[in-house]
């Protein structure tokens, strides 16, 4: 937490103390650098992120949904269970720690692509066939060509 009178990023906690509902936390805290006080409240984080669908509608972010997908893309293919969990885990994250509220599923679908492209080539293209738009075969051809000549090198 930045120190609020040297800007330091560097500070102890000295006191942490739940509120009696239980509903927050108080902590006093101390900067490692000017050695001033200060005092931040944390409370549970209510107002869920929604990702924005092509058409406009909005859902709640969900793991289980992108984790299928991920499955489906890869049956049959040598990709380990947790390394498919490791990608959830990353596109929750990913929206969890956006300071936007609302996220593009373009935007999730795309984080999900690139980490499944760094693992398996052929699931990516399965998981990327499915996902992208009409509007982006152009864009997934050239991909997939530069994929298939790169292929050919090996
Ligand atoms: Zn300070």
């Amino acid at each position: 937490m930045r120190c609020p009178f040297c800007s330091t990023l560097q500070d102890r906690v000295v006191d942490s103390r739940e509120s009696k509902t239980g509903d927050m936390v108080r902590r006093r805290r101390e900067c490692t650098k000017c050695g001033r006080r200060f005092t931040t409240y944390e409370r549970l984080d209510e107002i869920p992120h929604m990702i924005v669908k092509k058409d406009g509608r909005r859902e709640k972010f969900d793991r289980q949904k992108i984790l299928a997908g991920l499955l489906k893309a890869c049956e049959k293919r040598p990709v380990a269970m947790n390394q498919l969990e490791e990608i959830v885990n990353q596109a929750e994250t990913y929206v969890a720690e956006s300071p936007d509220r609302e996220l593009s599923s373009s935007a999730v679908g795309e984080l999900v692509m690139n980490r499944l492209k760094a693992l398996d080539k052929v699931a990516y293209v399965r998981f990327a066939s499915v996902y992208l738009d009409f509007k982006d075969v152009r864009e997934f051809m050239d991909e997939l060509k530069d994929l298939l000549k790169s292929k050919g090198k090996v």
